[in-house]
């Protein structure tokens, strides 16, 4: 299919999910935005439309933008609310078995046409492609986080995936402004394949007592000019998509280097998946973020 993109559909109204919806909504799609239940949907619209308040209040987005990307993103709160969409990305939680779930929901509700992708950050683009009826409509256009402000987006085809489904997620993420860069399908792609194992080590580091948590992220800030010391950044990312994304690697590349650390598998198990619940390396529940060990 290389006809025009009108709407999107989103599956998953979180961070990335949210996200999407925005930058799409500015880029002047029309956004339909599902998840497992009206209030998830309306607390995803409800930060949308906070973050885009703080961006018309820094001056980077006029209100009037604001308020007619705000109009172009319509809660779905039924799958069948998505019949429509040229473009259906999925930004559900990283979990194979929830994915395959949604696809397998989803296709039939879907014209034949519409292409399907994925914004997982490590699953097969290949595998999740043929649970479905269209393995040649479906890509992997993997956002950063926060969508945003992150300039990349990776975008990873199938091996059944058709030249005219990659020219049309081009075009989609030339219209955002982002810039693309080609990855294979392999565990993780090309970002996660490196960034994760750092972090996994700082995991580490952490584990064998070689630093606390603010030596970890001050040395590495300073040391090596990160932006973000890496436990502060698995906190932002989330710990169970960190996890998620080490299981794939470790699974994937059948390589004992990329084993999970047993201390982010036990923040995971205590429910401390960093930011997005109040807990994680850092506490942020008070005003400022303070170190959890
Ligand atoms: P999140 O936990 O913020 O959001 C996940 C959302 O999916 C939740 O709102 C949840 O209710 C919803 N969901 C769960 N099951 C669902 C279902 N069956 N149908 C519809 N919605 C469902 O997670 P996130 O950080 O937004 O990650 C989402 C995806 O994006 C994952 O595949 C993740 O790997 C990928 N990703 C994450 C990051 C990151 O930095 N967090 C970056 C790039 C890609």
């Amino acid at each position: 299919m290389t006809g025009k993109i009108a709407t999107i559909g989103i599956i998953g109204a979180g961070q990335m999910g949210g996200g999407i919806a925005h930058v799409s909504a500015v880029a002047g799609y029309t956004v339909k935005l599902y998840d497992i239940s009206a209030e998830r949907i309306e607390a995803g619209i409800a930060t949308i439309s906070g973050n885009m308040a703080r961006q018309v209040s820094s001056g980077k987005m006029e209100e009037s933008v604001r308020q007619g990307a705000l109009a172009r993103i319509i809660g779905a709160p039924e799958l069948n609310d998505l019949a429509d969409c040229d473009l259906v990305i999925e930004a559900a939680t990283e979990d194979e078995t929830i994915k395959r779930k949604i696809f397998a929901q989803l296709c039939p509700i879907l014209n034949p046409e519409a292409i399907l992708a994925t914004n997982t950050s490590s699953i097969s683009i290949t595998r999740l492609a043929a649970q479905t009826d269209r393995p040649e409509r479906f890509i992997g256009i993997h956002f950063m986080n926060p969508v945003p402000v992150m300039k990349l987006v990776e975008v990873i085809r199938g091996i059944a995936t058709e030249e005219s489904t990659f020219e049309t997620a081009k075009e989609y993420v030339t219209r955002l402004e982002k810039t693309m860069t080609v990855a294979e399908d392999f565990p993780a792609f090309i970002v996660n394949r490196i960034l994760l194992p750092m972090i996994n080590e700082a995991i580490y580091t952490l584990y064998e007592g070689v630093g606390t948590v603010e030596a970890i992220d001050t040395a590495m800030k300073l040391g090596a000019n990160h932006p973000m010391g890496p436990l502060q950044l698995a906190d932002f990312i989330g710990l169970d998509t960190c996890l998620s994304i080490m299981q794939v690697l470790y699974e994937g590349l059948a390589d004992s280097k990329y084993r999970p650390c047993p201390l982010l598998v036990k923040y995971v198990e205590a429910g401390w998946l960093g930011r997005k619940t109040g807990r994680g390396f850092y506490d942020y529940r008070g005003e400022h973020p303070v170190p959890t060990r």
